[in-house]
């Protein structure tokens, strides 16, 4: 089987979405970019993340030539390519219908960096406007979106969309909005909130890269 270790982890990481409590059915996805062999591997559609074995991910040429497998890719295979063609710093794409990132996306607000885990995302994270899931139009504007020096973006209407040089670190910062998304809520429900200095976020971002123990 092609790339073994790669769907390995994009199984492993999306049994993490549901560990983490991001997950919502057998929506939202996960994929990583191999630059050397300009190849993509990503979840497959419509599957339980339970269910999912090395051989249902796809792994996909440049042009959406399916090297192995049967299974129908991610619906959101677009929102993947387009975050891999801007940023070629992005080598994972992680895609969450979670709660309270999904509730502010829902109320088309822009997550504010009241806790220092907005450093995760390089800063406030912005919300686009709703536009219908797995289009070209959505891959476009997420992409705009999340810009260039971002790691998060909400998709209004739909969800969250995190990205990293990794999976690891994809996921961290999914789950990291997903906190962060909480205590926005909850201040927002409060009446209150103090948004972090540009500096203290960006010393945030810094400390965080080298957070977490290597495996
Ligand atoms: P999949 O097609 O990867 O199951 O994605 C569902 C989804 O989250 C669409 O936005
Ligand atoms: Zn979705």
């Amino acid at each position: 089987m092609l790339l073994f270790e790669a769907r390995e982890q994009v199984v492993h990481y999306g049994k993490e979405l549901v560990r983490r409590g991001l997950a919502s059915g057998s929506f939202g996805n996960v994929s990583m970019y191999i630059p050397e062999g300009k190849v993509l591997v990503i979840s497959p559609s419509g599957m339980e993340y339970e269910r999912v074995t090395p051989a249902d991910v796809v792994v996909l040429t440049e042009d959406d030539v399916q090297l192995e497998g049967s299974r129908k890719p991610s619906s959101e295979i677009e929102l993947h390519r387009a975050l891999y063609r801007s940023r070629p710093d992005v080598l994972a794409v992680v895609h969450t219908h979670s709660p309270y990132a999904t509730t502010m996306a829902c109320m088309g607000k822009p997550l504010r960096p009241l806790h220092y885990a907005a450093g995760y995302a390089g800063g406030e994270v912005p919300c686009i406007p709703y536009v219908p899931f797995g289009t070209a139009e959505l891959a476009e504007a997420a992409a705009r979106g999340m810009g260039t020096a971002h790691n998060a973006v909400l998709l209004g209407g739909h969800g969250l969309v995190a990205v990293g040089a990794d999976l690891s670190f994809a996921m961290d910062v999914a789950e990291q909005m997903e906190f962060l998304a909480q205590i926005c809520w909850r201040c927002e429900v409060a009446g209150g909130g103090i948004p972090l200095r540009d500096v203290h976020v960006a010393q945030a971002a810094a400390a965080l890269k080298g957070y977490r123990q290597k495996p």
